[in-house]
């Protein structure tokens, strides 16, 4: 049996055995990752914290048949300012809720990953809010390459009267297209979306009261239109 080194990004643990703990990650170059970290229930774990959500750690692996053990634990980046705020705790939860649904095991996961660090980033900067999660939930459908068409009409590319937006024809309809099909947006809301899809999580455009709650809306419904999947932690932002 080999050892080798990888990081990555804490998604999620569970109880494994009596006082094992399974550990997700998200790796850059091998996307999710399961492994196991022996004793972790026992008080005196010697991986104290350094395994909790949301902390990206180096780690030495011992090979395993089916999981790999994890033997040493460094962190590289543990985001303590997003951990003291609960607002900033359930944003980066639905964050990496969002990751595990679309991440593979055994895949170069880069763009994935840079995605959530810039997304865990931002969080520990300061930036909270709708606006946040929606930017962030179209960028990870632009990265697993189900990006909705929101500057020309999905059905005949047409820029201007962008008057609905279809879950099934992958984003918005113009006036001429529209038929049955896609549900009305309020006026700008294409606009909104396209400039929360391009910004830099860091740097996101001054929040519309008015169009924050749709659009968080039409994207959360996209994503899991084309995940054919729910996406729990969402639920408490309705
Ligand atoms: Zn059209």
């Amino acid at each position: 049996m080999a050892i080798r080194h990888d990081q990555g990004i804490v998604l999620r643990g569970y109880p494994f055995g009596d006082a094992d703990r399974v550990v997700v990650l998200l790796s850059p170059n091998h996307g999710k990752l399961r492994t196991v970290a022996k004793g972790v229930r026992k008080t005196t774990s010697r991986f104290g914290g350094r395994l909790e959500p949301f902390t990206h750690v180096d780690l030495v692996l011992y090979e395993g048949k089916n999981l790999d053990t994890i033997t040493q634990v460094s962190t590289i980046e543990a985001f303590p300012r997003l951990r003291s705020d609960l607002d900033r705790v359930v944003a980066a939860g639905i964050m990496v809720e969002a990751a595990d649904a679309v991440a593979q095991e055994d895949e170069s996961s880069l763009r994935l990953f840079l995605l959530l660090q810039r997304g865990l980033r931002a969080l520990e900067a300061g930036a909270l809010g709708n606006d946040l999660i929606t930017s962030f939930l179209l960028k990870l459908a632009t990265v697993v390459g189900v990006a909705p068409a929101l500057e020309a009409c999905a059905a005949c590319g047409r820029s201007q009267d962008l008057v609905s937006f279809s879950f099934a024809s992958g984003g918005v309809l113009c006036g001429g297209c529209r038929g049955e099909r896609g549900v009305r947006l309020r006026a700008g809301l294409t606009a909104y979306l396209a400039g929360l899809e391009k910004a830099d999580l860091g740097a996101l455009p001054v929040t519309d009261p008015a169009l924050s709650a749709d659009a968080i809306g039409v994207a959360r419904r996209f994503l899991e239109y084309h995940l054919d999947r729910t996406l729990a932690s969402l639920a408490v932002l309705e």
